[in-house]
């Protein structure tokens, strides 16, 4: 007995592709797949989490709709996968916001932004709010460096501990052992097969022609746009860091000129988050329907939407800081970056964390698989 009615179509889908096993070098998600006889929820939640709907599956198969056997993989897996995020949300009372995530996240959102900008303008220097400003220490006089400091850093250090949280308990319900470190069935090559795997996409090539987006052409414009979102976003997080550098080891406050390094960062970052998101957006627009689970398109763009805003914002701080728009356009852009932090362990975000985790899990099970047929080689 499965939990879901989703849970169940993905245990039909995974013995008929076991029994079939034409898909097998196409991605991690067969090879895991036969790994097993039987499929508890947890190794159904395990097998999403690896896949990367790169559609390569549904167009190779011979049963996919309108076959009788209805095969539609990438879209059964992305059901299953959207429900293991809010199944796994910490606190669990917090996992509706999983539900319409979408409006969610656009109401918590807008809060946000509007709570900056009633802030500034009840109490910030008036004479600061409306005059545009590019010297150092220009933003501390809107909001001072150690309010910002406490509210974004308490902000994120919750978003890591909710992240934390529902990590542990997606990895134990895959097999994992309770101290993954301590088990004998991980390592750090593991984690560190499973940074590559990642950080190329190595899954959304559809076993190395390209991603199968819109039909069955392959191309790689989808898997380009998510590593400019993905890089611009580390870029920018990168950028962060170092302002927080500067400030405390340099004692020199933002803003900063064109050639300093946090801004260096953060303008090639907001660029990447500009653009590829729009990339992924126009992907998600042009997606064979058949592959696309309707009822959780509100959560994704909404992610990319606030992804977005956030790139967006940043540039348009950076170019128009010196104007009389500065005070009103940091409220803006901090408050999206709020509603970012906030909003990331209950929106499409952790969908990074869950893949990762299940790619160190899969680089884990190949290493034992591989171990055990040395073993029965010289045996
Ligand atoms: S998706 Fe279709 S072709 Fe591929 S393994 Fe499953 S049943 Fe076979
Ligand atoms: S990654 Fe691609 S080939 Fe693998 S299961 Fe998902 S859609 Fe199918």
């Amino acid at each position: 007995m499965h939990a879901t009615d989703t849970l169940a179509e993905a245990d039909r889908l995974m013995t008929v592709c076991n029994s079939c096993r034409y898909c097998e070098g196409l991605c991690a998600v067969f090879p895991a797949m036969e790994a097993r006889r039987a499929f508890e929820d947890g190794d159904l939640n395990y097998i999403a989490n690896l896949c990367h709907s790169c559609g390569a599956c549904y167009y190779d198969c011979q049963f996919s709709p309108p076959h009788e056997f209805d095969v539609n993989v990438p879209k059964v897996l992305a059901k299953v996968r959207a429900d293991s995020y809010a199944h796994y949300a910490w606190p669990a009372m917090a996992s509706g916001l999983f539900q319409r995530n979408g409006l969610a996240i656009t109401l918590i959102a807008a809060a946000s932004v509007a709570a900056f900008i009633l802030g500034f303008v009840g109490w910030a220097d008036p004479a600061a709010l409306w005059t545009g400003n590019a010297n150092p220490g220009a933003f501390y006089k809107l909001m001072p460096h150690n309010a910002m400091v406490l509210l974004f850093g308490l902000s994120f250090l919750y978003a890591i501990l909710a992240i934390t949280m529902g990590v542990r308990r997606f990895w134990r319900d895959i097999g994992g052992a309770d101290d993954p470190m301590a088990s004998d069935q991980m390592g750090w090559g593991d984690i560190w097969q499973a940074m590559g795997d990642a950080g190329r996409l190595r899954y959304l090539d559809g076993g190395g022609a390209g991603c199968n987006n819109e039909d069955d052409r392959p191309v790689d414009k989808r898997r380009h746009a998510h590593h400019l979102t993905f890089y611009g976003f580390l870029l920018c997080f990168a950028s962060t860091c170092v302002a927080t550098l500067y400030h405390y080891l340099l004692g020199r406050e933002a803003p900063y000129a064109w050639t300093d390094l946090p801004v260096v960062l953060g303008t090639l970052g907001g660029l990447g988050l500009v653009i590829g998101t729009a990339g992924l957006y126009s992907a998600k627009q042009t997606r064979d329907p058949m592959m696309v689970d309707q009822a959780r398109l509100g959560m994704d763009t909404a992610f990319l939407v606030m992804l977005f805003l956030a790139g967006f914002t940043g540039l348009a701080l950076l170019v128009l800081r010196d104007t009389g728009l500065m005070g009103m356009l940091l409220a803006v852009h901090l408050g999206v970056i709020f509603g970012l932090f906030i909003t990331m362990p209950y929106g499409k975000f952790v969908h990074g964390i869950y893949r990762f985790t299940a790619l160190v899990r899969y680089a884990a099970e190949r290493k034992a698989h591989a171990l055990l047929e040395n073993g029965n080689g010289q045996g």
